[in-house]
Protein backbone atom coordinates (compact mmCIF):
# COMPACT_ATOMS: atom_id res chain seq x y z
CA UNK A 1 0.00 0.00 0.00
CA UNK A 2 1.49 3.13 -0.71
CA UNK A 3 1.96 6.08 1.86
CA UNK A 4 -1.11 8.17 2.24
CA UNK A 5 -0.62 11.70 2.56
CA UNK A 6 -3.30 13.01 5.40
CA UNK A 7 -4.07 16.06 7.09
CA UNK A 8 -5.62 15.92 10.57
CA UNK A 9 -7.65 19.15 11.79
CA UNK A 10 -8.26 19.54 15.32
CA UNK A 11 -8.47 22.40 17.80
CA UNK A 12 -6.70 20.74 20.69
CA UNK A 13 -3.92 18.24 20.79
CA UNK A 14 -2.47 16.21 23.71
CA UNK A 15 0.17 17.03 25.58
CA UNK A 16 -0.06 20.50 24.49
CA UNK A 17 -3.40 21.72 24.92
CA UNK A 18 -6.16 19.82 26.35
CA UNK A 19 -10.47 20.41 27.24
CA UNK A 20 -11.14 17.00 26.81
CA UNK A 21 -11.12 13.75 25.23
CA UNK A 22 -10.95 14.71 21.68
CA UNK A 23 -7.05 16.14 23.06
CA UNK A 24 -6.13 12.67 24.05
CA UNK A 25 -7.44 11.39 20.42
CA UNK A 26 -5.89 14.26 18.33
CA UNK A 27 -2.57 13.40 20.33
CA UNK A 28 -2.47 9.25 19.68
CA UNK A 29 -3.72 9.48 16.07
CA UNK A 30 -0.96 10.33 14.15
CA UNK A 31 1.54 7.65 15.40
CA UNK A 32 -1.28 5.15 14.97
CA UNK A 33 -1.91 5.71 11.92
CA UNK A 34 1.82 6.40 10.92
CA UNK A 35 2.22 2.60 12.73
CA UNK A 36 -0.85 1.92 9.18
CA UNK A 37 0.99 3.43 6.90
CA UNK A 38 0.19 6.92 6.67
CA UNK A 39 2.39 10.23 6.22
CA UNK A 40 0.12 12.07 8.97
CA UNK A 41 0.49 16.03 9.44
CA UNK A 42 -1.84 17.88 12.20
CA UNK A 43 -2.99 21.36 11.46
CA UNK A 44 -3.77 23.87 14.79
CA UNK A 45 -4.77 27.05 15.37
CA UNK A 46 -2.29 29.19 16.93
CA UNK A 47 -3.20 29.44 20.48
CA UNK A 48 -0.56 30.06 23.05
CA UNK A 49 0.30 26.97 24.66
CA UNK A 50 0.88 25.40 20.86
CA UNK A 51 3.07 27.90 19.98
CA UNK A 52 5.06 27.81 22.57
CA UNK A 53 5.42 23.82 22.16
CA UNK A 54 5.86 24.02 18.22
CA UNK A 55 9.52 23.13 17.66
CA UNK A 56 11.97 24.57 14.91
CA UNK A 57 9.05 26.33 13.68
CA UNK A 58 9.43 27.80 10.22
CA UNK A 59 6.82 30.33 8.07
CA UNK A 60 5.59 28.28 4.80
CA UNK A 61 3.15 30.91 3.52
CA UNK A 62 0.08 32.72 4.29
CA UNK A 63 -2.98 34.17 2.67
CA UNK A 64 -5.81 36.40 3.03
CA UNK A 65 -9.01 35.67 5.47
CA UNK A 66 -11.80 36.71 3.62
CA UNK A 67 -12.55 39.36 6.12
CA UNK A 68 -9.41 41.28 4.96
CA UNK A 69 -6.12 40.18 7.61
CA UNK A 70 -3.39 38.10 6.08
CA UNK A 71 -2.38 34.76 8.39
CA UNK A 72 0.39 33.08 8.61
CA UNK A 73 1.26 28.89 9.07
CA UNK A 74 4.05 28.02 10.61
CA UNK A 75 5.11 24.84 10.49
CA UNK A 76 7.72 22.51 12.99
CA UNK A 77 7.36 19.73 15.13
CA UNK A 78 4.71 18.90 18.26
CA UNK A 79 7.04 16.93 21.26
CA UNK A 80 6.12 13.22 21.18
CA UNK A 81 4.90 11.79 24.02
CA UNK A 82 7.51 10.05 25.72
CA UNK A 83 7.89 6.54 23.87
CA UNK A 84 11.62 5.82 22.51
CA UNK A 85 10.03 4.70 19.55
CA UNK A 86 8.00 7.37 18.75
CA UNK A 87 8.60 9.98 16.01
CA UNK A 88 7.64 14.22 16.70
CA UNK A 89 4.57 14.88 14.72
CA UNK A 90 5.10 17.32 11.94
CA UNK A 91 2.40 20.50 12.61
CA UNK A 92 1.09 23.07 11.04
CA UNK A 93 -0.05 25.56 12.89
CA UNK A 94 -2.25 28.52 12.22
CA UNK A 95 -0.07 31.67 13.28
CA UNK A 96 -2.68 34.46 13.60
CA UNK A 97 -2.37 36.07 17.22
CA UNK A 98 -5.16 38.03 17.10
CA UNK A 99 -7.44 35.45 16.33
CA UNK A 100 -5.69 32.83 19.19
CA UNK A 101 -3.60 34.52 21.57
CA UNK A 102 -5.89 34.40 24.40
CA UNK A 103 -5.33 33.61 28.10
CA UNK A 104 -7.91 30.86 29.53
CA UNK A 105 -9.90 28.31 27.49
CA UNK A 106 -9.39 28.31 24.01
CA UNK A 107 -12.96 28.64 23.13
CA UNK A 108 -14.88 30.86 25.88
CA UNK A 109 -13.90 34.39 27.61
CA UNK A 110 -12.89 34.81 31.37
CA UNK A 111 -17.14 34.55 31.85
CA UNK A 112 -17.26 31.61 29.82
CA UNK A 113 -19.09 33.06 27.30
CA UNK A 114 -18.43 31.66 23.50
CA UNK A 115 -15.66 34.77 21.93
CA UNK A 116 -18.17 36.76 19.58
CA UNK A 117 -15.55 36.02 16.58
CA UNK A 118 -15.86 32.18 17.27
CA UNK A 119 -17.02 31.63 13.70
CA UNK A 120 -13.88 34.06 12.60
CA UNK A 121 -11.16 31.81 14.29
CA UNK A 122 -12.25 28.75 12.99
CA UNK A 123 -13.09 29.86 9.30
CA UNK A 124 -9.40 30.71 9.57
CA UNK A 125 -8.55 27.05 10.27
CA UNK A 126 -10.79 25.88 7.40
CA UNK A 127 -9.21 27.84 5.19
CA UNK A 128 -5.74 27.14 6.09
CA UNK A 129 -6.30 23.18 5.14
CA UNK A 130 -8.07 24.31 2.07
CA UNK A 131 -5.08 26.14 1.36
CA UNK A 132 -2.55 23.45 2.36
CA UNK A 133 -4.66 21.02 0.11
CA UNK A 134 -3.68 23.54 -2.89
CA UNK A 135 -0.11 23.60 -2.39
CA UNK A 136 0.62 26.38 0.17
CA UNK A 137 3.44 24.34 0.94
CA UNK A 138 5.11 23.36 -2.24
CA UNK A 139 6.96 20.20 0.00
CA UNK A 140 3.83 18.32 1.10
CA UNK A 141 0.12 18.36 0.17
CA UNK A 142 -2.51 15.90 1.80
CA UNK A 143 -4.10 13.71 -0.44
CA UNK A 144 -7.07 13.46 2.08
CA UNK A 145 -8.46 15.58 4.64
CA UNK A 146 -9.38 14.31 7.98
CA UNK A 147 -11.31 16.91 9.95
CA UNK A 148 -12.63 16.62 14.10
CA UNK A 149 -15.37 18.10 15.37
CA UNK A 150 -16.88 21.45 14.69
CA UNK A 151 -14.12 23.73 15.12
CA UNK A 152 -12.33 21.71 12.04
CA UNK A 153 -15.56 21.54 10.25
CA UNK A 154 -15.67 24.41 8.08
CA UNK A 155 -12.91 23.55 6.29
CA UNK A 156 -14.85 20.83 4.23
CA UNK A 157 -16.94 23.49 3.12
CA UNK A 158 -14.14 25.09 2.06
CA UNK A 159 -12.53 23.05 -0.07
CA UNK A 160 -15.92 21.93 -1.81
CA UNK A 161 -16.32 25.55 -2.75
CA UNK A 162 -12.43 26.33 -3.35
CA UNK A 163 -12.83 29.84 -5.44
CA UNK A 164 -10.39 29.76 -8.23
CA UNK A 165 -12.53 26.83 -10.56
CA UNK A 166 -10.10 24.55 -10.45
CA UNK A 167 -11.75 22.23 -7.59
CA UNK A 168 -9.61 19.62 -6.68
CA UNK A 169 -11.06 16.83 -5.15
CA UNK A 170 -9.19 15.93 -2.07
CA UNK A 171 -11.36 13.34 0.09
CA UNK A 172 -12.23 14.36 3.05
CA UNK A 173 -13.51 12.42 6.68
CA UNK A 174 -15.19 14.37 9.19
CA UNK A 175 -14.87 12.71 12.48
CA UNK A 176 -17.86 13.51 15.31
CA UNK A 177 -16.47 13.41 19.14
CA UNK A 178 -19.65 15.12 20.75
CA UNK A 179 -22.68 16.09 18.42
CA UNK A 180 -24.17 18.52 21.42
CA UNK A 181 -20.92 21.86 20.32
CA UNK A 182 -21.97 22.25 16.77
CA UNK A 183 -20.60 25.79 16.37
CA UNK A 184 -23.51 27.90 15.84
CA UNK A 185 -23.31 31.29 14.40
CA UNK A 186 -25.99 34.11 13.33
CA UNK A 187 -26.41 33.78 9.47
CA UNK A 188 -25.48 37.46 9.27
CA UNK A 189 -22.10 36.44 9.89
CA UNK A 190 -21.97 34.38 7.02
CA UNK A 191 -20.27 37.40 4.56
CA UNK A 192 -16.86 36.81 6.64
CA UNK A 193 -16.63 33.21 5.82
CA UNK A 194 -15.70 33.17 2.32
CA UNK A 195 -17.87 30.72 1.10
CA UNK A 196 -20.40 31.41 -1.84
CA UNK A 197 -24.01 31.57 -1.79
CA UNK A 198 -24.81 28.41 -2.38
CA UNK A 199 -23.11 27.13 0.87
CA UNK A 200 -25.56 28.71 2.94
CA UNK A 201 -28.84 26.67 2.23
CA UNK A 202 -30.25 23.30 3.40
CA UNK A 203 -27.79 21.67 1.09
CA UNK A 204 -25.02 23.02 2.88
CA UNK A 205 -24.43 24.82 6.48
CA UNK A 206 -27.81 26.26 6.80
CA UNK A 207 -29.51 24.93 10.05
CA UNK A 208 -33.11 26.44 11.20
CA UNK A 209 -31.79 29.94 9.85
CA UNK A 210 -28.54 29.42 11.47
CA UNK A 211 -24.66 28.70 10.22
CA UNK A 212 -24.00 25.32 11.23
CA UNK A 213 -20.28 24.74 11.36
CA UNK A 214 -21.26 20.75 12.28
CA UNK A 215 -23.71 20.54 9.71
CA UNK A 216 -20.68 21.54 7.12
CA UNK A 217 -18.85 18.69 8.87
CA UNK A 218 -21.61 16.48 8.72
CA UNK A 219 -22.81 17.48 5.11
CA UNK A 220 -19.53 17.92 2.76
CA UNK A 221 -17.54 15.05 3.92
CA UNK A 222 -17.16 11.82 1.75
CA UNK A 223 -17.36 9.46 4.74
CA UNK A 224 -18.33 10.37 8.62
CA UNK A 225 -17.27 8.41 11.39
CA UNK A 226 -18.26 8.92 15.42
CA UNK A 227 -16.11 7.94 18.38
CA UNK A 228 -18.22 4.48 19.00
CA UNK A 229 -20.91 1.83 17.14
CA UNK A 230 -23.58 2.73 19.90
CA UNK A 231 -23.50 6.31 19.33
CA UNK A 232 -23.36 6.20 15.60
CA UNK A 233 -27.20 4.78 15.77
CA UNK A 234 -27.95 6.50 18.67
CA UNK A 235 -26.96 9.83 16.95
CA UNK A 236 -29.54 8.68 14.37
CA UNK A 237 -32.71 9.10 16.52
CA UNK A 238 -34.51 12.51 17.37
CA UNK A 239 -33.52 11.54 20.80
CA UNK A 240 -29.78 12.06 20.51
CA UNK A 241 -29.26 13.73 17.36
CA UNK A 242 -29.77 17.36 17.86
CA UNK A 243 -31.53 18.53 14.92
CA UNK A 244 -29.19 16.52 12.57
CA UNK A 245 -30.45 12.96 12.92
CA UNK A 246 -32.70 13.28 9.88
CA UNK A 247 -29.16 13.92 8.04
CA UNK A 248 -27.44 11.62 9.36
CA UNK A 249 -29.97 8.73 8.55
CA UNK A 250 -29.97 10.26 5.05
CA UNK A 251 -25.75 9.73 5.02
CA UNK A 252 -26.05 6.54 7.09
CA UNK A 253 -24.48 4.61 4.59
CA UNK A 254 -21.16 7.14 5.15
CA UNK A 255 -21.19 6.94 8.61
CA UNK A 256 -19.27 4.23 10.58
CA UNK A 257 -18.54 4.06 14.70
CA UNK A 258 -15.03 3.45 15.27
CA UNK A 259 -14.25 2.92 19.14
CA UNK A 260 -11.60 5.07 20.60
CA UNK A 261 -8.43 3.84 21.87
CA UNK A 262 -6.03 4.72 24.40
CA UNK A 263 -2.40 5.63 24.06
CA UNK A 264 -0.43 3.05 25.76
CA UNK A 265 2.73 5.36 26.19
CA UNK A 266 0.60 7.70 28.49
CA UNK A 267 -1.80 5.23 30.32
CA UNK A 268 -0.76 2.33 31.66
CA UNK A 269 -0.03 1.73 34.91
CA UNK A 270 2.86 -0.43 35.15
CA UNK A 271 4.92 2.20 33.41
CA UNK A 272 3.30 5.49 34.11
CA UNK A 273 5.73 7.86 35.76
CA UNK A 274 3.04 10.06 37.54
CA UNK A 275 1.69 7.26 39.83
CA UNK A 276 2.94 6.06 43.54
CA UNK A 277 3.07 2.49 42.75
CA UNK A 278 3.18 0.56 39.44
CA UNK A 279 1.22 -2.45 38.96
CA UNK A 280 -0.67 -4.88 36.21
CA UNK A 281 -3.46 -7.00 36.08
CA UNK A 282 -1.08 -10.00 37.32
CA UNK A 283 1.09 -7.73 40.24
CA UNK A 284 -1.39 -6.06 42.05
CA UNK A 285 0.38 -5.29 45.14
CA UNK A 286 1.22 -1.58 43.84
CA UNK A 287 -2.06 -0.27 43.66
CA UNK A 288 -3.22 -0.66 47.37
CA UNK A 289 -0.30 2.10 47.79
CA UNK A 290 -1.64 4.42 45.02
CA UNK A 291 -5.31 4.42 47.07
CA UNK A 292 -3.85 5.13 50.55
CA UNK A 293 -1.46 7.90 48.90
CA UNK A 294 -4.67 8.91 47.05
CA UNK A 295 -6.87 9.46 50.71
CA UNK A 296 -3.74 11.22 52.46
CA UNK A 297 -3.31 13.54 49.41
CA UNK A 298 -7.43 14.44 49.46
CA UNK A 299 -8.09 14.97 53.13
CA UNK A 300 -9.87 11.32 52.72
CA UNK A 301 -9.47 8.53 56.07
CA UNK A 302 -6.82 6.19 55.03
CA UNK A 303 -9.16 3.06 54.86
CA UNK A 304 -7.98 0.10 52.18
CA UNK A 305 -11.50 -1.65 53.14
CA UNK A 306 -13.47 1.88 52.20
CA UNK A 307 -14.07 1.50 48.62
CA UNK A 308 -13.43 4.63 46.91
CA UNK A 309 -15.55 5.96 44.27
CA UNK A 310 -14.34 8.91 41.92
CA UNK A 311 -14.86 11.36 38.89
CA UNK A 312 -12.42 13.01 36.65
CA UNK A 313 -14.86 14.98 34.26
CA UNK A 314 -16.32 17.86 33.15
CA UNK A 315 -18.72 19.57 35.31
CA UNK A 316 -21.83 19.27 32.97
CA UNK A 317 -25.27 18.25 32.59
CA UNK A 318 -24.13 15.44 30.06
CA UNK A 319 -21.70 13.91 32.32
CA UNK A 320 -25.24 13.02 34.99
CA UNK A 321 -23.13 14.72 37.84
CA UNK A 322 -26.66 15.17 39.32
CA UNK A 323 -26.85 11.44 40.13
CA UNK A 324 -24.07 10.81 41.85
CA UNK A 325 -24.96 14.57 44.14
CA UNK A 326 -28.40 12.05 44.68
CA UNK A 327 -26.62 9.27 45.45
CA UNK A 328 -23.90 9.95 47.46
CA UNK A 329 -25.59 9.23 50.91
CA UNK A 330 -26.19 5.97 49.08
CA UNK A 331 -22.28 5.54 49.11
CA UNK A 332 -21.52 7.11 52.11
CA UNK A 333 -24.30 3.97 53.69
CA UNK A 334 -22.15 1.36 52.34
CA UNK A 335 -18.99 2.66 53.94
CA UNK A 336 -17.70 4.08 50.82
CA UNK A 337 -15.85 7.24 50.20
CA UNK A 338 -16.58 9.91 46.83
CA UNK A 339 -13.66 12.02 44.98
CA UNK A 340 -14.38 14.40 42.25
CA UNK A 341 -11.89 16.00 39.77
CA UNK A 342 -13.47 18.32 38.12
CA UNK A 343 -14.44 21.97 36.69
CA UNK A 344 -17.57 23.47 34.46
CA UNK A 345 -20.94 24.34 35.81
CA UNK A 346 -21.07 26.78 38.55
CA UNK A 347 -24.06 24.92 40.37
CA UNK A 348 -22.07 21.46 40.44
CA UNK A 349 -18.97 23.00 41.17
CA UNK A 350 -20.65 24.65 44.17
CA UNK A 351 -22.87 21.35 45.10
CA UNK A 352 -20.12 19.00 45.54
CA UNK A 353 -18.24 21.75 47.32
CA UNK A 354 -20.23 21.91 49.39
CA UNK A 355 -20.86 17.84 49.98
CA UNK A 356 -17.52 17.87 50.65
CA UNK A 357 -17.67 20.32 53.87
CA UNK A 358 -20.71 17.93 55.01
CA UNK A 359 -18.82 15.26 54.98
CA UNK A 360 -15.19 16.31 55.73
CA UNK A 361 -12.80 12.75 55.50
CA UNK A 362 -15.54 10.85 52.81
CA UNK A 363 -16.07 13.11 50.34
CA UNK A 364 -13.41 15.02 48.51
CA UNK A 365 -13.53 17.45 45.77
CA UNK A 366 -10.81 19.09 43.74
CA UNK A 367 -12.27 21.77 41.45
CA UNK A 368 -10.01 22.69 38.20
CA UNK A 369 -8.52 20.79 35.43
CA UNK A 370 -5.14 18.66 36.83
CA UNK A 371 -3.87 15.98 34.16
CA UNK A 372 -1.56 14.46 36.41
CA UNK A 373 -4.22 14.39 39.51
CA UNK A 374 -5.95 12.52 37.00
CA UNK A 375 -3.61 10.07 36.78
CA UNK A 376 -3.12 9.54 40.25
CA UNK A 377 -6.63 9.56 40.66
CA UNK A 378 -7.52 5.96 38.37
CA UNK A 379 -4.07 4.37 40.15
CA UNK A 380 -5.99 4.58 43.72
CA UNK A 381 -9.84 4.62 42.79
CA UNK A 382 -11.62 1.72 43.43
CA UNK A 383 -15.21 2.65 41.13
CA UNK A 384 -14.90 5.17 37.68
CA UNK A 385 -18.09 6.84 38.09
CA UNK A 386 -19.19 7.71 34.79
CA UNK A 387 -23.12 7.62 34.74
CA UNK A 388 -23.69 10.29 31.66
CA UNK A 389 -26.88 10.90 29.90
CA UNK A 390 -25.14 10.21 26.47
CA UNK A 391 -21.50 9.64 26.24
CA UNK A 392 -19.85 9.63 22.45
CA UNK A 393 -17.19 7.33 23.44
CA UNK A 394 -15.79 8.38 27.09
CA UNK A 395 -12.18 7.85 28.47
CA UNK A 396 -12.15 7.56 31.84
CA UNK A 397 -14.16 4.53 32.41
CA UNK A 398 -11.35 2.60 29.85
CA UNK A 399 -9.04 4.70 32.27
CA UNK A 400 -10.89 3.22 34.80
CA UNK A 401 -10.75 -0.28 33.21
CA UNK A 402 -7.11 -0.05 32.65
CA UNK A 403 -6.14 1.28 36.02
CA UNK A 404 -8.16 -1.63 37.85
CA UNK A 405 -10.66 0.86 38.59
CA UNK A 406 -14.19 -0.59 38.44
CA UNK A 407 -16.42 1.88 35.55
CA UNK A 408 -19.90 2.17 36.80
CA UNK A 409 -21.69 3.97 34.13
CA UNK A 410 -25.19 4.00 32.15
CA UNK A 411 -25.87 2.14 29.17
CA UNK A 412 -25.08 4.84 26.84
CA UNK A 413 -22.76 5.52 23.60
CA UNK A 414 -19.47 4.43 24.08
CA UNK A 415 -20.05 3.02 27.97
CA UNK A 416 -22.27 0.52 26.30
CA UNK A 417 -19.28 -0.10 23.84
CA UNK A 418 -16.27 -0.49 26.71
CA UNK A 419 -18.22 -2.16 29.89
CA UNK A 420 -19.77 -5.62 30.28
CA UNK A 421 -22.26 -5.36 33.28
CA UNK A 422 -21.53 -8.22 36.07
CA UNK A 423 -24.20 -10.36 36.33
CA UNK A 424 -24.72 -13.73 37.48
CA UNK A 425 -23.82 -14.80 34.15
CA UNK A 426 -21.18 -12.46 33.37
CA UNK A 427 -19.79 -13.02 36.99
CA UNK A 428 -19.95 -16.81 35.86
CA UNK A 429 -17.62 -17.06 32.61
CA UNK A 430 -15.79 -13.89 33.60
CA UNK A 431 -16.44 -11.57 31.08
CA UNK A 432 -17.72 -8.36 33.75
CA UNK A 433 -15.95 -5.82 33.43
CA UNK A 434 -17.83 -3.20 35.73
CA UNK A 435 -21.38 -2.36 36.41
CA UNK A 436 -23.82 -1.11 34.02
CA UNK A 437 -27.29 0.52 34.64
CA UNK A 438 -29.93 1.40 31.97
CA UNK A 439 -32.49 4.49 32.69
CA UNK A 440 -31.23 7.94 33.31
CA UNK A 441 -33.20 7.79 37.08
CA UNK A 442 -32.14 8.09 40.60
CA UNK A 443 -33.35 5.06 41.74
CA UNK A 444 -31.16 2.87 38.81
CA UNK A 445 -28.17 4.83 39.61
CA UNK A 446 -28.42 4.05 43.16
CA UNK A 447 -29.49 0.48 42.52
CA UNK A 448 -26.11 0.40 40.57
CA UNK A 449 -24.31 2.14 43.50
CA UNK A 450 -25.82 -0.64 46.02
CA UNK A 451 -24.03 -3.39 43.24
CA UNK A 452 -20.98 -1.94 43.00
CA UNK A 453 -20.74 -2.31 46.96
CA UNK A 454 -22.23 -5.37 47.38
CA UNK A 455 -19.28 -6.55 44.38
CA UNK A 456 -16.73 -5.21 46.98
CA UNK A 457 -17.61 -7.25 49.92
CA UNK A 458 -16.69 -10.59 47.96
CA UNK A 459 -13.11 -9.81 47.41
CA UNK A 460 -12.74 -12.81 45.12
CA UNK A 461 -15.23 -11.47 42.60
CA UNK A 462 -14.20 -8.26 42.56
CA UNK A 463 -10.80 -8.88 42.21
CA UNK A 464 -11.76 -11.45 38.87
CA UNK A 465 -13.80 -8.48 37.20
CA UNK A 466 -11.27 -6.05 37.91
CA UNK A 467 -8.37 -8.43 36.20
CA UNK A 468 -10.95 -8.71 33.01
CA UNK A 469 -11.42 -4.95 33.50
CA UNK A 470 -7.37 -4.29 32.84
CA UNK A 471 -6.66 -7.09 30.35
CA UNK A 472 -9.42 -5.54 27.81
CA UNK A 473 -6.84 -4.55 24.72
CA UNK A 474 -7.62 -0.32 23.54
CA UNK A 475 -4.49 -0.34 21.86
CA UNK A 476 -4.76 1.82 18.79
CA UNK A 477 -3.95 -1.27 16.11
CA UNK A 478 -7.62 -1.89 15.59
CA UNK A 479 -9.15 1.52 15.14
CA UNK A 480 -6.07 2.35 12.89
CA UNK A 481 -6.80 -0.19 10.56
CA UNK A 482 -10.37 1.15 10.42
CA UNK A 483 -9.49 4.67 9.68
CA UNK A 484 -7.16 3.72 7.21
CA UNK A 485 -9.70 1.33 5.15
CA UNK A 486 -11.84 3.99 5.18
CA UNK A 487 -9.18 6.56 3.69
CA UNK A 488 -7.70 4.00 1.24
CA UNK A 489 -11.81 3.49 -0.02
CA UNK A 490 -11.79 7.28 -0.47
CA UNK A 491 -8.54 7.38 -2.35
CA UNK A 492 -9.33 4.16 -4.68
CA UNK A 493 -12.79 5.19 -5.67
P1 LIG B 1 -15.19 14.57 27.24
O1 LIG B 1 -14.34 14.62 26.02
O2 LIG B 1 -16.67 14.62 26.99
O3 LIG B 1 -14.78 15.56 28.28
P2 LIG B 1 -13.95 11.96 27.68
O4 LIG B 1 -14.18 10.95 28.76
O5 LIG B 1 -13.97 11.50 26.27
O6 LIG B 1 -14.99 13.13 27.94
O7 LIG B 1 -12.51 12.63 27.87
C1 LIG B 1 -12.23 13.41 29.00
C2 LIG B 1 -10.72 13.55 29.11
O8 LIG B 1 -10.43 14.70 29.88
C3 LIG B 1 -10.08 12.39 29.83
O9 LIG B 1 -8.74 12.27 29.39
C4 LIG B 1 -10.13 12.85 31.29
O10 LIG B 1 -9.16 12.20 32.08
C5 LIG B 1 -9.84 14.32 31.13
N1 LIG B 1 -10.40 15.19 32.16
C6 LIG B 1 -11.67 15.62 32.29
N2 LIG B 1 -11.79 16.46 33.33
C7 LIG B 1 -10.56 16.57 33.87
C8 LIG B 1 -10.02 17.32 34.97
N3 LIG B 1 -10.79 18.10 35.70
N4 LIG B 1 -8.70 17.20 35.22
C9 LIG B 1 -7.91 16.38 34.47
N5 LIG B 1 -8.36 15.65 33.42
C10 LIG B 1 -9.67 15.76 33.13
Amino acid sequence: MPTMRVLQLSAEIFPLLKTGGLADIAGALPAALGAAGCDVRVLLPGFPAIIAGLHDAVPIGQFTMPWGHPVQVLAGNLPAVPDAARQPIHAYVLHAPDLFERPGSPYEDAQRRPYADNHRRFAALGWAAAHLAHGLDATWAPQLVHGHDWHAALALACLRHWPDGRVKRVPCVYTVHNLAYQGLFDARLFGDLGLPAAAYQVDGLEFHGQISFMKAGLFYADKITTVSPTYAREIQTPEQGFGLDGLLRARHGDLSGILNAVDAAVWNPALDPHITKHFDADHLAGKAGCKAALQQECGLKIDKGAPLFTVVSRLTEQKGLNLVLAGIDEILRGGGQLLVLGSGEHALEQAFTEAAHRHDGQVAVRLGYDELFAHRIFSGSDVTLVPSRFEPCGLTQIYGLLYGSLPLVRAVGGLADTVVDADLATLADHTATGIVFASFTEADYRHAVRRALALYRQPRAWARVRQTGMRQDFSWTQAATHYTTIYQALMDP
